[in-house]
């Protein structure tokens, strides 16, 4: 498995490096948000973290939920 390797996270849409990601089909941030596993600590440059990818997105459970959990939102 590549480091570097890209996917599309099924409930936000959003690219995110597979490696970054304790499931394979979701970024850290929904991960986190709907099983509880550890986020990524978001370092935002140019719109998107450069460490695991995640680009802002939220789907409408994930942004809701967030909302619900006190995650403040990477962008304003
Ligand atoms: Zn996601
Ligand atoms: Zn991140």
């Amino acid at each position: 498995m590549s480091e570097k390797e890209t996917v599309t996270c099924q409930e936000c849409g959003s690219l995110f490096v597979k490696a970054r990601s304790k499931m394979e089909e979701l970024c850290p941030e929904c991960a986190s948000i709907l099983y509880g596993y550890e986020n990524c600590k978001h370092i935002f440059e140019n719109g998107k973290c450069i460490r695991c990818l995640w680009d802002g997105s939220r789907s409408a459970m994930t942004g809701s939920l967030s909302s619900i959990l006190g995650n403040r939102s990477p962008s304003k």
